[in-house]
C-alpha cells in the first residue's frame, strides 16, 4: 500500500504533552495535577516516551513500523498481519520495545493493539457501530496511541450473577442524543495514568444473562479525561525508589495498576462498540482474534524478560563463585529451558498460523493457550530457583548507595562485599538489580502480574479444555486411544503380526 502524506505517529515529546488533560488520577491522598511531573508516575512516564521516541528512530523506524492497507504509518503490531512472515515482522517488533524495560513492562502500548489493530480488518463485528470501530482503528493506528484495558469486576459478590451486584459493577445508567450515561467500577487498570483511554468490556468468561443483564453487556472505550471518571491507584513503587542504583526497575518501569471509577459518566456514541447485547458483550474475544494475539505480545514480553532473567541468575552465581557447582548449572539449565520454551512458542504462533478475521492470520489458539499457561507457570518456577540458589546473598547489600559515599564504610564494603569476579559496587548493583526484580515491592506485584493478568489460575485452564472440545482436539486425543485398544481383546491380538501365546 502506498504511504499517503501523514506521519502523525506519536513522539515521546507529543506522547508525554498528550498527557497534560484533564484526568482525574488520584494517589496517596492527592489528586494528581500532571502525572508526567509527579514523582510517582514521571520516570515511567518516560520509559513509554522512549518508546514512542523508537518509531521515529532512522536506525528502527522500518523494524518497528509498516505501512497499512489505508495507507497509514503505524506500528507493525498496530495493524492487522496478513501473512505469517507479517505476523513474525509484527513479533520482532514487539522484542525491539519489550527489551527497552527488560520485559517488566507488561502493559506498553503494544499490548491492547493485540485488540485494536482487529478493528482495522473487520468492524463489521460491531454493527451497528462499525463506523465507530473503523474510526477508532484509523485514529489508533494514524497516532499509535496507548489503551489500558479493564475487563474484570471488583472481586465482591463473586457468587452472584453479575447484573444483582449493580451498586459496583460497571453498567448503563441510561442513554442520551450524546452517549451512554454509566457507572461503576473496573479493575485492574495497569498504566491506565499514563496512557491515552480505557478499554471496557466484560471478561470473557463471565456469564451475562440475556433478560437481566443488558445493562452490563457493554464495550466501550473512555478517553483517561472522560469528566466523571477517575482512577484510583495504588502505592506507587517509583516514588517509593531508594535511587536508580538502588531500585533500578521499580524506578522506571512502575506500571501502576488502579481501579477505574464511573460516575454517571458520559460515553458518546462513537466510543460504543457493543451495546445492550448480551452475547457479543463477550463474543467478540473469539471474533477478534485478541486472545490470540494479546497472548504473542505477552509471550514476547516474557521471552525478553526470561533473557533478562538467564543473564541475571548466570552473572549471580559467577559473582557468587558458585557457578562450576552440578546443582547451580541445573538451576542455570532450567532458567534457560523455560526462556527457550517461550521463545519457541512465539516463533510458533507466528509460522503456523490460522485465518483470522477479515482476512487476516493470529496465531493458532492452542498455541495461545499454552503459552498462556506455560508462561505463567515459568515465573514463580524461576523465582524459586533465584531464591533457592542466590540463597541469602540478593540481601547481602547495604541500605543505600549512600553507604558507599560514607568514608568509614566504603574501604569495609570494598573488602568484605566484593565478588567473585568483580568489585564491591558492581556486585552490590547485580545484587540490588536481583531483588529489585523479584523481592522488592515491585517484584513481589510482579509475580502477581504474572500469575494473574491473563485470567484466574482455574479458567485458564478450562479454557484449554473447552477449546480441546470445540475444535475437535480432545476427540482426536480420545480416538488415539481407542486406536490402540482396538488392537486387542479379550483373545488376544487383533492385528495379525503381533504374537500372543495363550
Ligand atoms: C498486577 C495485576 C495487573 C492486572 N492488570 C489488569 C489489567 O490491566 N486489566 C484487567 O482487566 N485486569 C487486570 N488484572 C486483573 C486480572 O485479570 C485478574 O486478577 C484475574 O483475571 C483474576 O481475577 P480475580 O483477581 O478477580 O480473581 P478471581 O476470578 O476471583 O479468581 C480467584 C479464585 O477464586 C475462585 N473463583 C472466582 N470466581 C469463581 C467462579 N465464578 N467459579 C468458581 N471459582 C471461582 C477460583 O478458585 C479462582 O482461582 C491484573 C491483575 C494483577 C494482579
Amino acid at each position: 500500500m502506498e504511504e499517503k502524506e501523514f506521519e502523525t505517529l506519536l513522539d515521546g515529546e507529543t506522547y508525554l504533552e498528550s498527557l497534560r488533560d484533564g484526568r482525574e488520577v488520584f494517589i496517596d491522598g492527592e489528586k494528581v495535577e500532571d502525572v508526567t511531573s509527579h514523582p510517582a508516575f514521571r520516570n515511567s512516564a518516560r520509559s513509554i516516551a522512549r518508546i514512542y521516541d523508537s518509531m521515529h528512530d532512522p536506525d528502527l523506524r522500518d523494524q518497528l513500523t509498516a505501512v497499512d492497507r489505508f495507507g497509514i504509518r503505524t506500528h507493525k503490531f498496530f495493524q492487522p498481519s496478513y501473512t505469517a512472515k507479517e505476523l513474525r515482522e509484527a513479533r520482532d517488533a514487539l522484542v525491539i520495545w519489550a527489551r527497552m524495560s527488560y520485559g517488566f513492562m507488561g502493559r506498553t502500548p503494544d499490548y491492547k493493539a493485540a485488540f485494536m489493530a482487529s478493528m482495522g480488518c473487520a468492524p463489521e463485528f460491531y454493527e451497528p457501530y462499525t463506523d465507530n470501530a473503523l474510526n477508532w482503528y484509523k485514529k489508533y493506528a494514524l497516532r499509535g496511541l496507548f489503551l489500558n484495558h479493564v475487563l474484570i469486576n471488583p472481586p465482591i459478590d463473586r457468587k452472584k450473577p453479575i447484573h444483582e451486584v449493580k451498586d459496583v459493577f460497571v453498567h448503563v445508567e441510561k442513554e442520551t442524543d450524546n452517549g451512554i450515561i454509566v457507572s461503576g467500577a473496573k479493575m485492574l487498570a495497569t498504566g491506565s495514568a499514563l496512557t491515552h483511554a480505557t478499554f471496557v468490556a466484560q471478561n470473557s468468561a463471565v456469564h451475562l444473562d440475556p433478560e437481566n443483564a443488558k445493562d452490563f453487556a457493554l464495550v466501550f472505550i473512555a478517553e483517561v479525561d472522560t469528566p466523571r471518571s477517575k482512577l484510583l491507584c495504588r502505592r506507587s513503587y517509583e516514588s517509593s525508589a531508594r535511587s536508580p542504583f538502588d531500585n533500578p526497575l521499580s524506578s522506571r518501569f512502575d506500571e501502576n495498576d488502579a481501579v477505574i471509577v464511573f460516575d454517571k459518566a458520559l460515553i458518546p456514541w462513537e466510543n460504543v462498540l457493543v451495546y445492550r447485547d448480551t452475547e457479543r458483550a463477550t463474543a467478540f474475544y473469539g471474533a477478534s482474534g485478541f486472545f490470540q494475539r494479546y497472548n504473542l505480545q505477552a509471550a514476547t514480553r516474557l521471552a525478553v524478560k526470561l533473557d533478562f532473567m538467564s543473564g541475571l541468575f548466570a552473572k549471580a552465581i559467577e559473582s557468587n563463585g558458585t557457578e562450576n557447582f552440578r546443582g547451580v548449572q541445573v538451576a542455570l539449565g532450567n532458567i534457560l529451558a523455560w526462556r527457550h520454551l517461550i521463545w519457541g512458542l512465539t516463533e510458533t504462533m507466528c509460522r503456523n498460523p490460522e485465518q483470522g478475521p477479515g482476512g487476516c492470520v493470529v496465531p493458532r489458539v492452542e498455541d495461545a493457550l499454552a503459552a498462556r499457561i506455560f508462561g505463567r507457570e515459568s515465573w514463580p518456577a524461576i523465582h524459586n530457583l533465584f531464591e533457592t540458589f542466590l540463597g541469602g546473598s540478593p540481601l547481602v547489600a547495604p541500605s543505600s548507595y549512600r553507604d558507599f559515599h560514607h568514608p568509614e564504610l566504603r574501604p569495609l564494603l570494598d573488602k568484605y562485599y566484593r565478588g567473585s569476579d568483580s568489585d564491591a559496587v558492581e556486585r552490590i548493583k547485580l545484587m540490588k538489580l536481583i531483588w529489585d526484580s523479584i523481592g522488592s515491592e515491585f517484584g513481589g506485584r510482579h509475580l502477581l502480574y504474572e500469575l494473574n493478568y491473563s485470567g484466574n489460575n482455574e479458567q485458564i485452564r478450562i479454557d484449554v479444555v473447552t477449546n480441546a472440545e470445540k475444535r475437535g482436539v480432545l476427540d482426536e486425543c480420545k480416538s488415539l486411544v481407542d486406536r490402540c485398544m482396538s488392537d486387542y481383546d479379550l483373545s488376544g491380538w487383533t492385528g495379525q503380526d503381533w504374537v500372543f501365546d495363550e
